[in-house]
């Protein structure tokens, strides 16, 4: 056997939470993993995210729990208010034993991307500040053109780049084919704390017009602002922030509650994101040597949640795939993707009523929304609520623990390829 067959290069592009968590896994297997990322660190920033059943485990697998715990968000629950800070519903953290609409572990997605860094670090390159231009598969590789360095060839090239993905539109087609606008916008913050009055709660205003602005605290001296907007079809340059700045303040100008404190903090704001709130559907997340992870081929949208979870079971389950065909990238992919399609299936489906649950347009709809959520919370219909959101658990993640070259078994208690 030589030395190409039993370590095979993978190129990442996208070094977040879905490429982070394959780069670890990748190396725990024992491949050669570069990891390609536009920015010029992992990016920070981002709201806090759900870590519950499945990804949960695979946290576990890696031995980042301890991490997660430190850094994770205290958090008494959801609270949705009036333009006077009243509350009119509100879903306490503890109610549906941490599956509910705030998971039992929170973390800001930007500390989540730290630690999984700091995981995925030994024996991976990483490359940042660039990306990839072109890709040409051959016979045994895929030739990959870089921005700021030259070509290389990698046995398989992953596209961990997000709901943009640049590994999408280069090897399966444009964008517009595969994402699917949901008629809303969601933009997200770090802001300081003094002067907004915070509590423990995740707060939540909706106003006419399908209009959101919610905060949650982070620490003593900063706060998470979300802002959310129904709107078909805004044009905007997607790397031009302050430009969206501008959509966002003109858009909420006339919002009470906290809105224009959270704006004032927007001008300064160092980890300003704005996207379209959006579903990745497609019928096969790989084509030749290529194979697509994460928001990449499947996002779910902030609606459906759990976006961390797939992007983290998603590499789990490619990783142990190709570790398990041992060079057969077509049956991995092919494993990868009947072991993973009815738990993303699950995960994206989108909650009652979809967007208008989210960003409700009138008054008359506000009340029923916060009307529904005081129902949906009380004794009798919790059951029905919590079965809704048990959706993370719909998958059984395979044990590829004999694939690690410390474990590797005699060839004959070598697992079948296929699941
Ligand atoms: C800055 C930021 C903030 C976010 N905040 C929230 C939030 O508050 N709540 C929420 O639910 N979700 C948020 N998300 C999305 C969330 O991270 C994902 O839905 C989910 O975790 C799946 O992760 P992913 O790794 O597949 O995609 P993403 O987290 O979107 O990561 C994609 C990565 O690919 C990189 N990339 C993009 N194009 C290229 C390219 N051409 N070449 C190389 N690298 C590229 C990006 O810089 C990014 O690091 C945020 C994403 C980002 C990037």
């Amino acid at each position: 056997m030589n030395n190409r067959t039993v370590r095979r290069s993978v190129l990442i592009s996208g070094g977040s939470i879905a490429g982070l968590t394959l780069a670890y896994w990748l190396r725990r297997y024992d491949f050669d993993v570069t990891v390609v990322e536009r920015a010029p660190t992992p990016r920070p920033g981002g709201q806090a995210v759900d870590l519950r059943g499945v990804a949960k485990e695979v946290a576990e697998r890696m031995g980042i729990m301890p991490e997660i715990d430190r850094a994770r968000v205290h958090e008494n629950g959801l609270a949705y208010v009036d333009k006077t800070g009243a509350w009119s519903a509100r879903m306490p953290a503890e109610l549906f034993d941490g599956e509910g609409a705030v998971a039992g572990i929170e973390i800001l997605r930007g500390d989540l991307t730290e630690i999984l860094y700091a995981a995925a670090q030994s024996g991976v390159e990483y490359i940042f500040d660039d990306t990839i231009t072109g890709m040409r598969e051959v016979s045994d590789g895929v030739v990959v053109s870089f921005r700021h360095r030259a070509s290389r060839v990698f046995d398989v090239v992953v596209g961990a780049d997000g709901l943009h993905s640049t590994v999408r539109k280069l090897a399966f087609g444009p964008e517009a084919d595969f994402v699917h606008h949901l008629g809303a916008y969601m933009a997200y913050f770090t802001v300081p704390v003094d002067g907004l009055g915070l509590t423990d709660w995740f707060q939540l205003h909706n106003a006419p017009g399908g209009k959101l602005v919610a905060v949650r605290p982070e620490g003593p001296s900063t706060a998470k602002a979300m802002f959310g907007f129904k709107a078909t079809d805004l044009v905007y340059d997607r790397h031009d922030v302050e430009g969206q700045k501008r959509i966002l303040a003109e858009t909420f100008a006339e919002m009470g509650w906290l809105a224009p404190r959270l704006l004032a903090g927007m001008e300064h704001a160092p980890d300003f994101f704005f996207d379209t709130i959006s579903q990745t559907r497609m019928d096969d997340w790989s084509r030749g040597r290529i194979v697509l992870v994460g928001d990449a081929g499947y996002c779910g949208s902030p609606l459906s949640g759990n976006g961390t979870a797939m992007a983290m079971v998603g590499a789990y389950v490619l990783a142990g795939e190709l570790a398990r065909s041992r060079g057969d990238h077509h049956a991995a992919f092919t494993g990868y993707q009947q072991q993973l399609r009815p738990y993303v299936t699950e995960c994206q489906k989108l909650p009652p009523g979809g967007v208008n649950g989210f960003l409700p347009s009138s008054r008359a709809a506000i009340r029923m929304r916060n009307l529904s959520v005081r129902m949906f919370t009380s004794t009798p219909l919790r059951g029905l609520m919590a079965k809704s959101m048990q959706k993370a658990d719909s998958i059984v993640l395979t044990d590829y623990t004999v694939f690690e070259p410390a474990r590797q078994p005699a060839a004959s208690n070598i697992p079948p390829t296929s699941s």
